[in-house]
């Protein structure tokens, strides 16, 4: 499977720009939405959660507490490794499982931190959906129910504007109006469509065991 890697820091418009290439019936593997079922009710995962920090960890209802768990990890880096630790093979599992399934012309791995957590090793091409820190600023404080304050530290440990570019294979300026989306959708897509076809022609031509002499 040929794998399109999506990345941009918070609210840049990840998820705006997956939905455009859904439209043209391309599958989107979203590894934030992984991220929080790995820890739904019932979980090993969870039930890990529980046993470190006890029921302060948990809503009324048995559900993780996000709130009190992101302020638990922002505030003690020794508890991030911990859960780092605990959810990332399990969301690489998941993202593998998820990304094999797929069976449209190319699949994408969507994810915020796709070159800070090494998910590029996952994905032939790279694409960023790129806009300047006070446009992100502004579109997340307009979307969540977050403080300035948390924005800061959300934007603090992801990879910076730079990091991401020099990554990047291809780029999305999402600055500008939100239609100007769909036609940069659809080139890229043209593009995606091209490559993925030529590489599973190449891949044919290219047997993994060499013919027995
Ligand atoms: P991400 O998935 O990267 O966090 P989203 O796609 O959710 O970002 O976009 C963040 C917010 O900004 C959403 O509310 C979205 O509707 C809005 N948005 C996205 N692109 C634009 C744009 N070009 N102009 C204005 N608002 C936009």
């Amino acid at each position: 499977m040929w794998v399109l890697g999506l990345t941009g820091g918070i609210g840049s418009g990840k998820t705006t720009v997956s939905d455009l290439f859904a439209d043209h019936a391309i599958q989107v593997v979203d590894a934030d939405v992984i991220a929080r079922h790995i820890v739904d009710r019932g979980t090993p995962a969870l039930a890990a959660v529980s046993a470190r920090y006890g029921v302060q960890a948990l809503q009324h209802d048995g559900t993780l507490n996000r709130t009190w768990l992101r302020e638990k990890i922002f505030s003690e880096p020794n508890e991030k490794q911990w859960l780092n630790d605990l959810t990332h093979p399990l969301i690489r599992e998941q993202i593998i499982q998820q990304l094999q399934a797929a069976d449209s012309p190319y699949v994408i791995l969507s994810a915020p931190l796709l070159v800070e957590n090494n998910l590029t090793k996952f994905c032939d091409r790279v694409l960023l959906v790129d806009v300047s820190e006070q446009t992100q600023r502004q579109r997340t404080l307009k979307r969540d129910n977050v403080s300035a304050e948390q924005i800061e530290q959300i934007l603090a440990v992801q990879a910076s504007r730079e990091e991401r570019l020099a990554a990047a294979d291809d780029v999305i300026d999402n600055d500008a109006a939100v239609n100007a989306l769909a036609p940069q959708v659809a080139k890229l897509h043209q593009h995606y469509l091209e490559l993925a076809a030529s590489a599973a022609t190449t891949k044919q031509h290219q047997p993994d065991q060499p013919p027995e002499s």
